[in-house]
C-alpha cells in the first residue's frame, strides 16, 4: 500500500493528479509549500512527486535534503525549459521528471513505472500466496485469505522489504498512519499475532529488540 506524497502549490493541478494516480490501497497525501512537504516526511513514504516552484522554496533543495537519508523514487513536475535545464544540472538524484502541462495517463505510467522498480508492486506472489494490495484481495494456492486493513499494511510493510528488517518504530508509523491518536506498541504485537494465524507462522520473524522480517519459506 504505497504512500505517495505529492508536493505542488497548484491546488487544482494537485487534485487531478491525485486523483490519475489513485488506485485502491494508495494513501496519498497532498502538501502545497515545502514545510508541509518536511512535516510530512517524518513519517516514511514510498514515492514523492515534487514541483520546482513553491511558494517557500525550490523543490530541488528538498530532494537534496531527501537524498541524504533516502533513496525514496522522486519524480519532479517542471513548468518550464529553464527548471529542465536546473534538473539535468542537478545531481543529487531525481529518478525522473515530467513537464507541465502533462498528460495524466502519462504520469500515472511513470509513478507505476517509480513504483515498480522500488519494489512496491501491487501485486505480489510469494510462496503460493498471491498478495494483490491494489484490490485488498489475498489468497493462498486459490484459497482466499481475509485481512483487516491493518494487517495488510503491516503484511505490505513487512514484504515489500524484501527481507530486511522492519523496525517496530517503522511499522506503527505505516500501520496506524492517521497518527492522531497514541498507538501502544501491544497493538503491533497483536496484529502480528494474527497475521501469523492467517499466514502461518514460519513467514514473520521476530528480531528481538527490534522489529520484524519477512522470510519466505524456501529462502
Ligand atoms: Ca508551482
Amino acid at each position: 500500500m504505497p504512500e505517495i506524497l505529492l508536493v505542488e502549490d497548484d491546488a487544482a493541478l494537485a487534485k487531478g493528479v491525485a486523483r490519475a494516480i489513485a488506485a485502491e490501497g494508495r494513501h496519498i497525501t497532498i502538501c502545497g509549500t515545502l514545510g508541509a512537504a518536511r512535516r510530512a516526511l517524518e513519517r516514511p513514504a514510498d514515492l514523492i512527486l515534487l514541483d520546482i516552484g513553491l511558494p517557500d522554496g525550490n523543490g530541488l533543495t528538498l530532494c537534496k535534503e531527501l537524498r541524504l537519508t533516502s533513496r525514496m523514487p522522486v519524480i519532479f513536475l517542471t513548468a518550464n525549459d529553464t527548471e529542465e535545464d536546473e534538473i539535468a544540472g542537478f545531481c543529487a538524484g531525481g529518478d525522473d521528471y515530467i513537464t507541465k502541462p502533462f498528460r495524466l495517463s502519462v504520469l500515472r505510467a511513470r509513478v507505476d513505472a517509480a513504483l515498480r522498480r522500488a519494489g512496491c508492486e501491487d501485486v505480489l506472489l510469494i510462496d503460493g500466496f498471491r498478495f494483490d494490495f491494489a484490490h485488498a484481495d489475498f489468497s493462498r494456492d486459490g484459497k482466499q485469505i481475509s485481512l483487516s486493513r491493518s494487517e495488510q499494511k503491516l503484511l505490505y510493510a513487512l514484504v515489500s522489504a524484501r527481507g530486511r528488517i522492519v523496525p517496530r518504530e517503522t511499522l506503527l508509523d505505516r500501520i496506524w498512519t492517521d497518527g492522531l491518536e497514541y498507538v501502544d506498541e501491544n497493538a503491533l504485537s497483536v496484529t502480528v499475532r494474527r497475521l501469523r494465524q492467517k499466514l502461518g507462522k514460519a513467514y514473520i520473524q521476530t528480531v528481538y529488540g527490534v522489529g520484524y522480517r519477512w522470510e519466505n519459506a524456501n529462502a
